[in-house]
């Protein structure tokens, strides 16, 4: 088996305002195996606020590929080899995984979601973000939305008047149902109590990740008194957290570069409904290529955050399509 692997710098529409700061891009590692005269890629990306960096994961994956030169004969001997091969590493192992999974779908000529035994029907609708901005930034972003039929929108300014303002220009602009990710950026919980409920009064669905990570104690209060659901994003990693959570919030967002890739996505999802939660598959800012694999899972999920070649330029991949809000798979 050849693999090839290749830096790319994934740049946003508009550089982008988050919790954490503004952005214009995300460095992204793509890797192509080859073997069998078949192909196959996967990508891990990599925002500036995780751990791995392009050093990190290439250097993971040259260690990985220098000890297993050779793809064993089933996708699930491959899986098992390259989790129990180092522990962390996630968007390096959900690269690696996406590759995998990409080469035997291609091997057995069918589409990802039916080697998973999935189905491509029926799906559920895929929000559309929104960064924090001016007025006419939201507007213009809100106009180039007008497929999709939930919108998901960044808070978490850490200036709740601010986030009221956000909510009120989009409310001025549509009635869409919204999302909120706070992104960890509400500090204090009875602010976050009292910012829930004037939202559970403007179509807003459920709000994601309110506090710290760090804020468990916080989060039980909140989760026991909210009037909307609560999504944990940066409070759930991987299958190993999924308990933890439980009785914190109603639903969890599954990203591949958090959790470590399709296996492990899927045995998030298996967790989750066992204890009743909903399930978001998300994502980091990504190219087609990582948002195809994930959109596969889509039959499993409640909801599905998938947007992400709407708000950039140069994605290399035209593998995702978007119909009436909601992520295509093709036959
Ligand atoms: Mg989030």
């Amino acid at each position: 088996m050849h693999y090839n692997i290749k830096d790319f710098f994934l740049e946003f529409k508009t550089p982008f305002a988050i919790a954490h700061g503004t952005r214009t891009g995300t460095d992204i590692v793509l890797l192509t195996i080859t073997h069998e005269g078949i192909s196959a890629t996967g990508e891990a990306s990599l925002p500036p606020y995780l751990p791995e960096t392009k050093e990190s994961v290439r250097k993971f994956m040259e260690e990985f590929f220098d000890r297993h030169t050779d793809l064993p004969e089933d996708i699930h001997s491959s899986i098992n080899t390259l989790h129990s091969f180092a522990t962390g590493n996630t968007a390096a192992k959900a690269c690696i995984e996406i590759a995998l999974w990409n080469w035997f779908a291609s091997k057995a000529k069918i589409p990802l979601w039916k080697l998973l035994g999935l189905n491509n029907h029926p799906l559920p609708d895929c929000t559309y973000t929104l960064g924090m901005g001016s007025e006419e930034e939201i507007q213009a972003k809100i106009t180039d939305s007008r497929e999709f039929k939930i919108l998901k929108v960044k808070l978490g300014s850490g200036d709740m008047e601010y986030d009221r303002k956000t909510i009120n220009t989009i409310r001025r602009c549509t009635d869409k149902p919204l999302c909120v990710d706070a992104n960890q950026g509400w500090k204090n919980k009875e602010e976050a109590l009292e910012m829930i409920g004037w939202l559970s009064h403007q179509n807003v669905k459920f709000v994601e990740q309110p506090l710290p990570k760090e804020a468990a104690a916080d989060q039980l209060w909140l989760f026991k008194r909210s009037q909307l659901p609560l999504f944990a994003d940066e409070s759930v990693q991987g299958p190993e957290d999924v308990a933890g959570i439980n009785n914190m919030f109603h639903g969890i967002n599954i990203k591949l570069m958090k959790c470590g890739g399709i296996s492990k996505a899927m045995e998030m999802i298996q967790l989750a409904r066992k204890f009743q939660l909903q399930v978001m598959i998300g994502s980091m800012s990504e190219t087609g290529c990582a948002i195809a694999a994930a959109a596969s899972l889509s039959s499993l999920a409640d909801i599905v955050d998938l947007d992400g070649p709407m708000l950039t330029t140069n994605n290399p991949y035209d593998t995702v399509r978007y119909v009436d809000g909601k992520v295509i798979l093709n036959d």
